[in-house]
């Protein structure tokens, strides 16, 4: 019966998620496997976010809020006067800004290499994707990227970027919104962990969406809880389009509680800072300055996925980057974990 499943899924290999932790340990008979490859907070969610995530667990019967309000009005109270709009993950928020703007054979421009979700968003509504390389030091090529967006109603950038770390200076983003036809999505997945504020441009262009996710400093990944900050115009399109419900009412209430920890925030920042540069300063490869919690290494002559194997018998779970679209196979990227993680895999990465 495969004849029935779209080309978009039986040609093409779908999203690249890392190797379990659990696959590991058992391959390589580890008690305790550092969990380096998916950049999540290594330590536990904000009790205020469990503790409202229970209460919420009790009225689960009904039906969540339509429209996330009360996680709104705390978004409201965190970030001051923004349109917001919430989804199931950004991945979610993503997935759905492709579905409200764009028909079956438009195009949308991605600069590469990067998270490789924008494209297989795209590809699922039957959009063209066109991908924009980055420079050889990972900047982007603005002129590039300007002159590939003009016609098209959405572009993706990631910044600070996923895998390379590196960030696109307010100045430049605003000088493609001026430039572009359509609509940038600024994904913003590890904006707290860099020095940069992008919200003031959203007061000064209707074309630019910042987004936004629960998953990485607020240590609710599997809860997926994502939100955006989206110009006034659009934010009544987007719920339309919109999957009713999409997020829940026990990750809605947790996202109410851990936004509101601001010292939870303000160590897991501090811890990657302070790690972030011992990275930068002992991994003894080519490493690439991050404004995230996680480091890209160049690892030749090693492939990544031969790094990422070796480093996974040492008991050090790693993202190789070979799966990132418009990158080179000699890459990893380690995110920024518990001391004893990050300890254990500086031991490893030096008998590489
Ligand atoms: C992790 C990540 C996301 C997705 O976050 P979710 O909210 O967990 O869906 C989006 N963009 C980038 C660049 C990420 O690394």
């Amino acid at each position: 019966m495969q004849h029935l499943v779209r080309a978009c899924y039986v040609g093409a290999a779908g999203y690249s998620y890392a190797k379990s932790a659990e696959d590991v340990a058992q391959e390589h008979g580890i008690d305790q496997v550092a969990r380096l490859a998916s950049n999540e907070n290594p330590h536990p969610p904000s009790p205020a976010a469990i503790e409202a995530a229970s209460r919420a667990l009790r009225a689960v019967n009904r039906y969540p809020d339509v429209r996330a309000s009360p996680l709104i009005e705390a978004l409201h109270r965190h970030h001051g006067d923004y349109q917001f709009v919430t989804g199931a993950g950004m991945d979610g928020v993503i997935e759905t800004v492709i579905r409200t703007l764009i028909e079956p054979g438009e195009t949308v421009v991605v600069s590469t290499p990067t998270f490789s979700f924008y494209g297989l968003a795209t590809a699922t509504y039957g959009a063209r994707v066109v991908k924009v390389p980055r420079r050889e030091d990972f900047s982007v090529d603005i002129a590039t990227f300007i002159e590939a967006s003009r016609g098209a109603k959405l572009a993706f950038l990631c910044s600070p970027n996923n895998p390379t770390g590196n960030s696109v200076p307010p100045d430049t983003v605003e000088e493609i919104l001026e430039e572009m036809d359509g609509v940038l999505f600024l994904d913003n997945a590890y904006i707290e962990f860099s020095d940069i504020d992008y919200r003031p441009l959203m007061r000064r262009h209707e074309n630019l969406i910042l987004g936004r996710t629960m998953s990485k400093v607020f240590a609710l990944a599997g809860l997926r809880v994502g939100y955006a900050f989206v110009p006034a115009w659009l934010e009544p399109f987007y719920n339309r389009a919109a999957t009713p419900f999409a997020l829940n009412s026990v990750s809605l209430a947790a996202a109410i509680g851990a936004l509101a920890d601001h010292d939870l925030v303000r160590e897991a920042c501090n811890h990657v800072r302070l790690w972030r540069d011992r990275f930068l300063e002992e991994i003894p490869f080519r490493t690439f300055p991050s404004d995230a919690n996680f480091v890209m290494i160049d690892v030749s002559p090693h492939t990544g996925d031969e790094a990422m194997e070796r480093l996974a018998a040492g008991g050090v779970l790693v993202r190789s980057c070979t799966s990132f679209p418009g990158l080179d196979n000699h890459y990893i990227r380690v995110s920024i974990g518990e001391n004893w993680e990050n300890e254990r895999f500086l031991e490893v990465i030096r008998d590489l």
